[in-house]
């Protein structure tokens, strides 16, 4: 209710020029996960010799679960019972590897608040220096690896990094505006950032099964069977 009141004033003040910024913000935030997912994760697998085709149709289900979810932790069991099942990886692994992942590893969180942060300073007319996205870097970092894996927690740990970028949030501002505003919206932006953040455990899972000989590759191509 208090989203739709805010958003509300700010559609009747600035008409539909507003669904242009965040139709750029959704598009930015979705080509860094798809970078992530098929560029970074796609070229960490192969680097590994790991068919990272192979690997997205063994993980579809747990990517299809963590996009409606929007939870890292709620799509643990199915990331968990996939590694073993289909990815032939030892629970010894993923037991560890996975839960840690989705406390610490969120790559999709990082993107989607470093283009926050700008959409936000763009919103209020803050030049953002290089001495700030250095510190962006650095806040982001530590954000995101602060964000629960839970749904909606991302705009949480936002607030903190503007904070720490000199674009607190406060009552009747610029910035709390612009911030609203992703509030909004920010349902589609957490289906994406939870799916790359998901992905990018179980990556992580298989390179360290791979590295330890802890996983049966044959399994990977049960699929074609
Ligand atoms: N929903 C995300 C996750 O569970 C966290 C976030 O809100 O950014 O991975």
């Amino acid at each position: 209710v208090g989203i739709f009141a805010l958003i509300s004033s700010l559609f009747a003040t600035q008409g539909f020029n507003v669904i242009g910024s965040l139709g750029t913000l959704i598009l930015a935030c979705y080509i860094g996960y798809l970078f992530q997912i098929f560029v970074v994760y796609g070229g960490i697998l192969t680097a590994c010799k790991m068919s990272f085709k192979s690997f997205l149709i063994n993980v579809r289900s747990v990517m299809a679960m963590a996009f409606a979810t929007r939870s890292s932790n709620s799509t643990l069991p199915v990331s968990i019972s996939t590694c073993e099942d289909k990815l032939g990886i030892d629970r010894a692994v993923s037991g560890f590897t996975l839960p840690l992942g989705a406390q610490v590893n969120m790559d999709g969180e990082a993107y989607y608040q470093i283009l926050a942060v700008f959409f936000v300073a763009n919103a209020t007319g803050v030049v953002l220096t290089p001495a700030h996205q250095l510190l962006m870097i650095l806040a982001v970092t530590l954000g995101s690896i602060g964000t629960a894996g839970i749904a909606g927690s991302g705009p949480v740990v936002l607030l903190a990094v503007m904070n720490m970028v000199g674009l607190p949030a406060e009552a009747g501002s610029a910035a709390a505006a612009a911030f609203a505003l992703i509030l909004g919206i920010d349902v589609i932006l957490d289906m994406g950032r939870t799916t790359a953040n998901v992905t990018g455990d179980l990556v992580g899972t298989c390179v360290v099964a791979k590295s330890e000989n802890m996983m049966d590759y044959s399994a990977w191509d049960n699929y074609k069977k």
